[in-house]
């Protein structure tokens, strides 16, 4: 565990006796460095911490924190090459992946200074009194955004650092004034000693509290399942497979005190390509999804994991045209041999089911750990009839449902499960014909593209990355972009209460120049 100013290198500080190792996928070999399972004893000291420093941290002002935020991206940048070969080494992933993932963690964590900073995101809202009001006063009421108190977020598998250890979520719920406890993921545990010590260096800089942040290691679900039960802790933040993230969710329901548990699962996020476009651009099309349905070895929660469209010639060229372009890609190398395996048996499982056609499936030879593509093929009745076919299958994998017509299409959009995303592939004005369709789309997903690809998730205000379940627990929120803070805060009032007594978004000169919803007009004016 890494707790706080208690901090003096993970491997001195742990006290248990379990101990384990990452793994380098590309190497197929251990990784040296030995990790230690936190123990029950240094989980309750880190919650404690946590509790403790949330008295102070939740009255640190916006400015204060946003020093804290930027100081911990300067750190991370400052961590330099050896962030970027323990990453590579723990995932298999290129360096210029890890560079790229490096500067969207740093860009998020900036984003949220600067959020914070100018400090409008309170949502500060002012109804004054009205002493004369008839029959009854009325009186002063004022409400803000407040933070709940210590978070615990799991590590993602599959974003080292964006969404793990200082991610987006870690990001925001420091941005919100909530401490910070992390579950490491096992298979990146040297990336995230790393990244936790450049929070733990940039709080002690920004003289933030002990315990605003802990790492606590672990390899089993006991470590996580503690901490979601602990009765410190007030919200929680995963990303991963839907089995993980419902069990963390059913046991966060069932404690004495239930508390929010915010997971973005699995997705197979739905294509509809419109048959005009098909026999305008039906080659380039194939080229496209080839590429996307492989990028990162298909191990985005992106990735297109399901193609619709209407029976027809043009539809049985394009699956022609997408299987050759798929095996022409190299096979690239997954994460850990564990997802690995999850992808050959869930592939596996999936393309054994009945009345499937197996048009593509990378038969050269494949390196160890290395996945091989496959593209299965279904008509729309099969695919109604076997929910096992719209199940995620964690990579380079995708399935293509030949519909009968427009209303099965919709049919099968309406008897989907929750997705993050769904693309429409339209000629122009072509659309305009499927709105039932895509008014169906879009009861089941949390974003719509238009003539694009899934993969790739912009960091930027207006971004909704979450869906109805169980592509996330609570489709209401995004877990990317400043907005994503909304997940660690509660809506509170004050009635009548002093001037001097209210925090500074509240009180009447405005003294942080915020802007403030006051007797339904929005001003940065003072009020009295
Ligand atoms: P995972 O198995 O869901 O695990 C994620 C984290 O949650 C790990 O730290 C794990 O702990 C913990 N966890 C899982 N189940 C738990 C439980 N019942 N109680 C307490 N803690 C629990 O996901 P993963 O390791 O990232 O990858 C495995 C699979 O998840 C992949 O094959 C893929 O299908 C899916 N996945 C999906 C996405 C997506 O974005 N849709 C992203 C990543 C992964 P330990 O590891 O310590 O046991």
């Amino acid at each position: 565990m890494i707790t706080g100013k208690n901090y003096i290198g993970s491997q001195q500080s742990a006290k248990g006796t379990k101990t384990y190792k990452t793994f380098n996928p590309l190497l197929n070999a251990e990784n040296e460095t030995e990790f230690t399972e936190a123990t029950t004893e240094e989980i309750n000291e880190a919650l404690q911490l946590a509790t403790d420093a949330f008295a102070e941290y939740k009255f640190t002002s916006g400015a204060k924190k946003a020093e804290f935020l930027n100081t911990i991206a300067d750190e991370i940048l400052a961590l330099d090459d050896k962030l970027i070969s323990t990453y590579c080494s723990e995932t298999g992933l290129a360096e210029g992946r890890a560079k790229g993932e490096r500067g969207r963690t740093v860009g998020q964590l900036r984003s949220f200074a600067d959020l914070v900073k100018e400090g409008s995101w309170v949502e500060a809202t002012i109804d004054t009194a009205q002493p004369d009001r008839q029959p009854m006063p009325k009186s002063d009421i004022r409400k803000l955004l407040v933070p709940l108190g210590p978070i615990v977020v799991f590590g993602a598998s599959n974003f080292p650092l964006a969404y793990s250890t200082a991610g987006g979520d870690t990001a925001a719920a420091l941005a919100s004034g909530c401490p910070v406890i992390v579950k490491s993921h096992p298979m990146h545990a040297g990336t995230g000693e790393l990244v936790a010590s450049a929070i733990l260096a940039a709080a002690e800089k920004t003289g933030m509290p002990n315990g605003v942040f802990s790492n606590i290691n672990s390899s089993g679900i006991d470590v996580g399942a503690q901490l979601v039960k602990h009765p410190h802790v007030k919200a929680v933040g995963f990303t991963g497979s839907i089995k993980g993230g419902r069990a963390l969710y059913d046991m966060a329901a069932e404690r004495k005190e239930p508390i929010p548990v915010f997971a973005e699962m699995g997705s197979i996020n739905p294509v509809l390509i419109l048959p005009e476009a098909l026999k305008q651009r039906g080659d380039d099309l194939a080229k496209t999804y080839a590429g996307s349905i492989t990028l990162g070895t298909g191990q985005f929660c992106t990735n297109p994991g399901l193609i619709l469209g209407l029976k027809s010639d043009e539809l049985s060229q394009f699956i022609s045209n997408l299987s050759n372009e798929i095996v022409k890609i190299e096979p690239s190398c997954m994460l850990h041999p564990n997802i690995h395996n999850a992808y050959q048996k869930n592939k596996e499982n999936t393309i054994s089911q009945n009345q499937t056609e197996v048009v593509a499936n990378y038969s050269g030879d494949v390196k160890t750990n290395h996945a091989s593509q496959a593209i299965l093929t279904v008509d729309g009745d099969t695919f109604l009839n076997n929910t096992t076919l719209h199940q995620e299958v964690f990579g380079p994998f995708s399935v293509v449902v030949q519909c009968k017509d427009t209303k099965q299409l919709e049919t099968i959009i309406t008897h989907l499960e929750g997705q993050l995303t769904g693309t429409v592939i339209s000629e122009s004005g072509e659309v305009d014909n499927y709105s039932g369709v895509i008014s169906a789309l879009q009861n089941r997903v949390g974003r719509l593209i238009f003539n694009g690809v899934p993969t790739g998730v912009e960091v930027c205000p207006s971004m909704v990355h979450g869906g109805p379940y169980p592509s996330s627990t609570d489709s209401r929120f995004t877990a990317v972009g400043i907005h994503s803070i909304k997940r660690w805060v509660r809506p509170f009032s004050y009635q009548d209460w002093p001037n001097n007594l209210l925090p500074d978004e509240l009180k009447n000169e405005n003294p942080l120049g915020i802007s403030r919803l006051v007797n339904n007009q929005q001003t940065k004016a003072t009020t009295t």
